[in-house]
């Protein structure tokens, strides 16, 4: 029988995280560490998107994705490899083995710091304290923090027939086998990257973009690099396209998709179909996870897109509520989510009155072929904030020295964004072999305020690709 919420007694914290992902689990177990009687509210698996359906099963498959572009050179460097087989089976449950004891691990540091976690969903009650209910009980605390991240957007039946046949990035990592024929839709980097992995593994690759480019809100020189990449790479590139419908055929979906000349002044579509489709991929957008919590009824303010609104120093608009991570919808990356859920736990449990996130200069990768690394300013951005006069551009673009030997050939691109007369290094952009881990060290750099100046007096290390950084002209 279903208690009745107004009888059922109410379990008391310091610290009640709603949300065990990147930003929960980080905040709960620094409050913890500082002294905090916290508890951790869990609906499904610990670790959240990056752990289970992000970041990490997707560095997997990105791994194994630049094996078989290495085994494509192979033969330039000498070796003999006849005979390859790739097993998805087994990467899959190799990979599903690893997130399962990544789960195990979070579960035991929250019972080693003893931090209960309450399975189920979380629910705001109608109570005059803040308050929480899970499965019929009551939690609250004078600090709650909403960490309940996002999910990925879906197309309605309505408006694409057969839109339901497809699955999302959730989806891709249940594949049980490589796809034959794959169409991802959409893209952003997550698009970017799953076209990317597929194709790379051996799925004919389909990416239905609706403008002309990938990753449009990047630099226009990495946008435009990776589009080129993309196509280079194999995939068939459908620019100014969108997928009208879908429907289900004795050898696999049919996706119709209508393209428009932007150039011609009619509204004139071309339609096209691509068949034999076994898997259709939306990788469309994400949405917060805000819609079972009741938090309109709490007073917790949300923007049009339903991210909770917070400040600084990521305060909701009613008092002793707080959010971070996807939920808020500003920089959608695990180390984002976890820094900010650290710096409020320092801020509420050791009275660090000042300690928020600066969200200034936060570095991203973008797992694409090859992968892109971009922290700072873009070129338009630092443009539009301190005028075209006082913005100077440092770029290059090569063919990296591993290249040399090999047939298949990707090139490495780099970009400075400097400003005023000092040229402070406000933006780097790049794209190329070995990128993503390049770009770290370089955003200490920047985060620090480093000029052109200060690159060129750093000694080049050779030959690598990043001496290009420090020798640029
Ligand atoms: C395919 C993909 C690839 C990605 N790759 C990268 C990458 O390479 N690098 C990177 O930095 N970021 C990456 N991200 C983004 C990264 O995963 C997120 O930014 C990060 O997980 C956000 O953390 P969070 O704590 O805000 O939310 P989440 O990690 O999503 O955690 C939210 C948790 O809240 C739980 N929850 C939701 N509602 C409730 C409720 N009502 N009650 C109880 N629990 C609830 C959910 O089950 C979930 O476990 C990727 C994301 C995707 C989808």
């Amino acid at each position: 029988m279903a208690s009745n919420p107004a009888t059922v007694e109410t379990t008391r914290f310091d610290f009640l995280v709603i949300g065990g992902g990147s930003g929960g689990l980080a905040g709960a177990r620094r409050a913890s560490e500082l002294g905090a009687k916290t508890a951790v509210i869990e609906s499904h698996k610990l670790g959240g998107t990056c752990v289970n359906v992000g970041c990490v099963p997707k560095k997997v498959m990105w791994n194994a994705a630049t094996h078989a572009e290495y085994l494509h050179d192979h033969s330039d460097y000498g070796f003999d490899v006849e005979n390859v087989h790739f097993s998805w089976k087994t990467l899959k449950a190799k990979r599903d083995a690893y997130i399962s004891r990544l789960n195990h691990i979070y579960r035991n540091n929250l019972d080693k710091a003893k931090i209960p976690t309450i399975e189920g969903s979380a629910r705001f009650t109608n109570d005059p304290e803040p308050t929480v209910e899970v499965n019929g009980r009551k939690y609250t605390a004078p600090h709650i923090l909403i960490a309940t991240g996002g999910q990925p957007s879906v197309i309605g039946e309505t408006e694409i027939p057969g839109a339901s046949l497809g699955i999302t990035s959730d989806g891709f990592f249940e594949l049980e086998t490589l796809p034959k024929r794959t169409v991802v839709v959409g893209a952003g980097y997550i698009a970017v990257e799953m076209a990317g992995i597929l194709s790379t593994l051996g799925s004919e690759t389909s990416l239905i973009i609706r403008q002309t480019g990938v990753l449009r809100n990047f630099d226009s020189f990495i946008s435009a690099n990776c589009t080129k990449e993309l196509q280079s790479s194999g995939i068939d590139l459908w620019k100014n396209s969108q997928v009208k419908s879908v429907r289900k055929t004795d050898t696999g979906l049919e996706v119709t998709i209508a393209t428009k000349d932007p150039e011609k002044k009619n509204d004139e579509e071309k339609i096209g179909t691509i068949q034999e489709v076994d898997c259709l991929l939306w990788a469309i957008g994400r949405h917060p996870s805000t819609s079972g919590l009741n938090i309109g009824e709490m007073g917790v303010d949300t923007d049009e897109k339903g991210h909770i609104i917070v400040d600084e120093f990521q305060n909701t608009s009613r008092a002793g509520i707080y959010a971070v991570g996807d939920v808020c919808g500003k920089a959608l990356l695990t180390p984002v989510a976890i820094a900010a859920g650290r710096k409020l736990a320092h801020r509420l449990f050791e009275g660090k009155k000042d300690s928020k996130l600066d969200y200034s200069t936060i570095p991203t990768v973008v797992f694409a072929h090859p992968p892109i690394g971009t922290v700072g300013l873009t070129e338009e951005e630092a443009v539009k904030s301190r005028g075209k006069e006082n913005v100077k551009i440092y770029k290059t673009s090569f063919t990296p020295m591993y290249h040399a030997l090999t047939s298949r050939k990707t090139q490495c691109i780099m970009k400075l964004v400097c400003v005023g007369k000092e040229e402070k290094v406000v933006g780097l952009h790049m794209q190329g072999l070995g990128c993503d881990e390049m770009l770290q060290g370089f955003s200490v750099a920047i985060t620090m305020g480093a000029t052109k100046a200060d690159f060129d007096k750093t000694v080049a290390i050779h030959p690598t690709s990043s001496e290009e950084l420090v020798t640029m002209r």
